[in-house]
């Protein structure tokens, strides 16, 4: 078994970035390398303006090469959640910003010729107790009324199929999609690249001044200058951006991939061969890979940390929910084991915009293998002074209490919503 990502492992290398030392003067200067950084430049570039991106590991190195690979319409929330917590105009906007986000990421790979198996796969979300059919029910007949009549509520017997496992019913998206996120994050790179943006990898940005209008970026490889700055670390956000990172908790989570399944695997397992989120609130993700790989992902354990020993932890926590859910798959293959952290915010609503001289978009809250991108281009076109789309203007952004950048309270949280699957 590969201690390494999927998508990292079956992508090509990017090969375009910048190998001088890091020196100029950019009109804007984007941090980190993921979606939202890559989508941000590509947008930049393509409208003329100088722009550098500085990723501290390499393209595609954080959560944007390490997710599940589902590109579902739908928040982190029910609709109904959303809409109790933030009015439904904004629910709905967000709605439909995510919405778009697949729309946005298909014109691209079209418009970038990108070769990454994109595909309409429509989501389901599994009921895994009665009660959460209920709970989806409602939540399908105010989807369906007020912002998406592209879904529909499946029985358990239409779910038959589907997905070769007892659930109890499930909401179907139809618009949701997958894709290779590793081609994905490397083609973006190459669009950005080609559009003019210049891109430095292994250059973590260690220092950032601000004198008036103009902004000094420092790296381990040397400095810029830029008249704009676009903060796209994610769950990585480094001690250097301490506003974002007191806002947002890194969060551990973790996919095995099996060996490829055989045709008759399929048929048992994932004969509609869908994207799949589970109910629970410690749930777990699944689809197959483009070559037939069941690629399963969960939270397993709250923990703040992915490396080799804690993914391992982990990978043997999904391997039982795997044979939980899929007891035909018990002694299948497991052929890849990885990590990563995801942006959460305190709310689970991701956040974007402008703050103390600087551009950010962030805390995707799990939900952001496709809002990134269209999040990404969004923040772009502020910058550029275009008509201004962001469908989170104006929410506050609270600090997490006593959050200073290592959340210790994860294992808390993870008990108490352990006891919560156990009663609801
Ligand atoms: C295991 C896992 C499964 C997921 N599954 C899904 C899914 O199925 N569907 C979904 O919608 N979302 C999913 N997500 C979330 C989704 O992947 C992210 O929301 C999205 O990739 C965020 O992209 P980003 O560009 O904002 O951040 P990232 O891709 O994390 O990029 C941030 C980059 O910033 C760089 N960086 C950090 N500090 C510095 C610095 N000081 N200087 C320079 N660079 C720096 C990092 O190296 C990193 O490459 C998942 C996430 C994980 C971890």
């Amino acid at each position: 078994m590969k201690f390494l990502s999927y998508w990292h492992d079956t992508a090509p290398a990017f090969a375009g970035a910048a190998q001088s030392a890091v020196d100029g003067h950019f009109d804007v200067a984007v941090i980190g390398g993921g979606f939202t950084g890559l989508a941000a430049a590509r947008q930049l570039a393509k409208a003329g303006a100088k722009v550098v991106v500085l990723e501290a590991e390499r393209v595609g190195w954080g959560a944007s090469g390490r997710n599940g690979g589902h590109l579902n319409n739908g928040l982190a929330h029910s609709y109904l959640a959303a809409k109790a917590e933030l009015g439904k105009e904004r629910a709905i906007a967000l709605y439909k910003a995510l919405d778009d986000s697949i729309d946005t990421i298909e014109a691209l790979i079209a418009d970038e010729g990108i070769e990454c198996s994109f595909r309409r796969a429509g989501k389901l979300k599994l009921a895994s107790k009665p009660q959460h059919f209920d709970a989806i029910a409602r939540n399908f007949e105010a989807v369906h009324a007020e912002v998406d009549s592209d879904t529909a509520l499946l029985s358990a017997d239409d779910l038959k199929q589907e997905v070769g496992a007892p659930f109890f019913g499930a909401m179907l998206s139809k618009k949701s999609a997958m894709m290779h996120m590793g081609r994905y994050v490397v083609g973006l790179a190459e669009a950005a690249q080609r559009h003019g943006a210049t891109i430095f990898e292994q250059a973590a940005v260690t220092e950032h001044r601000q004198a008036g209008s103009r902004h000094h970026l420092k790296t381990p490889r040397g400095s810029v200058n830029a008249d704009a700055v676009l903060v796209a670390t994610g769950a990585y956000t480094p001690s250097t951006f301490g506003y974002f990172r007191r806002r947002i908790i890194a969060v551990g989570s973790f996919i095995i991939a099996t060996r490829p399944l055989t045709a008759a695997e399929i048929v048992a397992t994932m004969p509609g061969n869908r994207t799949c989120v589970t109910s629970m609130n410690i749930g777990n993700y699944f689809r197959l890979s483009p070559d037939n790989r069941l690629i399963f992902g969960g939270r397993a354990r709250f923990s703040a940390t992915s490396d080799q020993q804690s993914d391992a932890k982990s990978g043997a926590i999904l391997k039982a929910s795997l044979a939980e859910i899929f007891p035909q798959l018990a002694h299948v293959e497991i052929d890849y084991c990885w990590g990563g952290l995801v942006d959460m915010t305190k709310d689970r609503f991701p956040r974007a915009g402008y703050h103390d001289g600087v551009w950010y978009a962030m805390g995707y809250s799990g939900h952001g293998a496709q809002l990134s991108t269209h999040l990404g281009m969004i923040i772009a076109d502020a910058i550029l002074d275009r008509p201004d789309r962001n469908p989170l203007e104006g929410l506050e952004w609270p600090a997490v209490p006593g959050h200073f950048g290592k959340p210790w309270f994860l294992p808390l949280v993870g008990i108490y919503y352990k006891m919560l699957d156990r009663i609801q």
